[in-house]
């Protein structure tokens, strides 16, 4: 989307000791020339967040995290809150990744309630929501993304606090990805449903795609209208896969 900057971010998922760190600081040093550009964000594991922010101080590069819980504190053993990714100084956090619905059983009512935690803590949520390899098989596709957008979405989501991800579960790890005109399709009727819920300001709401993205074929998923960046997963570890993506702005 032409007056969109774009948003490059990365997930390392449960990746990433203190060594991975080298990988971090490369990225925040080549990433720096494309700041006028485009934004960047890592989402690291939560042992490294804070590491991980005090490293990239002098950088552009952003850091989030992958989860949240509902709660800002409590009696919640082994998750982290909104208000403790902000106290890392991280400013974005990923909600409603397909891993944590399908391993975790989370539906769309508890992901829209992260995404309330988040924007709470004034961080940035990034849902994510996508169709399985079944839905896509049964012609369900734009049914199952509408009815993620309605439910997982907050009703306060705005273009600065709100990130959408589109990630085809099918092709998330798999080295799959959907055709161009699959991605369009699917881009351009989320986007049409945000502009239906949001108005002016979802025409403005980053959408991101996401699934097997990787230096060979970024160019051409990142050019298909709609398609606003990138979440990355396993290209997002290693900074010259990360790096190579980001030029292709
Ligand atoms: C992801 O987990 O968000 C993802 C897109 O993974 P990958 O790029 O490895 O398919």
């Amino acid at each position: 989307t032409p007056e969109i900057k774009p948003l490059v971010a990365g997930n390392w998922k449960m990746n990433g000791t203190r060594e991975q760190l080298n990988e971090l600081k490369a990225m925040a040093e080549g990433v720096a020339p494309l700041a006028g550009k485009i934004d960047t964000l890592i989402c690291p594991p939560a042992t490294l967040l804070y590491v991980a922010t005090a490293l990239c101080t002098d950088s552009p590069l952003k850091i989030g995290a992958q989860d949240c819980h509902t709660a800002q504190s409590g009696a919640f053993t082994g998750d982290i809150s909104a208000t403790m990714i902000a106290d890392c100084f991280g400013t974005f956090v990923i909600v409603g990744h397909s891993e944590r619905r399908t391993l975790h059983g989370e539906s769309d009512a508890l992901v829209r309630a992260k995404a309330e935690a988040a924007h709470a803590a004034e961080l940035v949520a990034i849902v994510c929501i996508g169709e399985t390899e079944a839905e896509r098989k049964g012609g369900e596709t734009l049914d199952v993304l509408k009815r993620q957008l309605a439910g997982s979405v907050p009703d306060a989501a705005t273009a600065a606090n709100t990130v959408i991800a589109y990630e085809p579960v099918w092709a998330i790890g798999t080295g799959l990805t959907p055709t161009a005109a699959d991605v369009e399709e699917a881009h351009a009727f989320m986007r049409s449903e945000l502009v239906a819920r949001f108005g002016a300001e979802g025409k403005k709401v980053r959408i991101l795609y996401g699934g097997s993205v990787k230096p060979s074929n970024a160019a051409e998923l990142m050019a298909i209208a709609n398609v606003d960046g990138a979440l990355i997963g396993g290209a997002s570890l290693k900074a010259a896969d990360f790096l190579a993506i980001s030029k292709v702005y």
